[in-house]
């Protein structure tokens, strides 16, 4: 099954949660891993069924990123947070770092998650 990981920081939650009930029937049908909070608000704001991992802050993208070290996810939407600095930027890096050495589709724009998450419906 297709596995896709969704990540917002606090500023961009709303516009990923919005996302995800403009694309809902899509995503229902990808098993969906998020960190803490992102996966919280998901499963409070829409029906999808999402599988948390720690919060960003506390290495639950560093727990995304083993997934993708490990071949298991097809996709990321990580709607990262272009104007605030965060605390754990080293984990960020390295997230994106290893989607590019696994060649992983990673959307960090809603523009490009329309793209990712319907194209991996093909
Ligand atoms: P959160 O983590 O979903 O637990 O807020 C996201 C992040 O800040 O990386």
């Amino acid at each position: 099954m297709t596995r896709v990981a969704l990540i917002a920081h606090d500023e961009k939650k709303p516009d990923l949660l919005e996302f995800a009930q403009a694309h809902e029937t899509q995503l229902a049908a990808y098993d969906l891993i998020a960190t803490g909070t992102t996966g919280k608000r998901l499963m409070e704001t829409t029906d999808l069924e999402v599988e948390r991992k720690e919060s960003g802050p506390l290495g639950g993208d560093l727990m995304i990123g083993s997934e993708v070290a490990e071949n298991k996810l097809d996709g990321i939407v990580f709607l990262r947070d272009p104007l605030r600095a965060q605390p754990h930027e080293p984990d960020i890096s390295a997230l994106l770092r290893i989607c590019d050495v696994h060649d992983t589709a990673l959307a960090t724009n809603l523009a490009s998650a329309t793209f990712l998450i319907e194209g991996l419906a093909d």
